[in-house]
């Protein structure tokens, strides 16, 4: 088992999350991203979606963007 290209993928999957969650519309502005000031999913949502559904997280989305408190 190679235990380096399995961490190399985890951070991976950790930092397209990570993208997805700055780039998530805000509350009131769906449809636009806050980072780039563009229509959702920007460029960077949808590279970084790309990735996670090679690893087959395709559907992820960020639990703390339904609901809000
Ligand atoms: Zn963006």
């Amino acid at each position: 088992m190679d235990l380096t290209a399995v961490q190399v993928r985890n951070r991976m999957v950790l930092s397209a999350r990570l993208i997805i969650t700055d780039h998530w519309p805000r509350v009131g502005r769906s449809g636009w991203c806050p980072v780039c000031r563009y229509r959702w999913p920007c460029s960077a949502t949808s590279t970084a979606y790309a990735y996670l559904t090679v690893v087959g997280q395709g559907l992820w989305v960020p639990s703390d963007r339904r609901g809000r408190r």
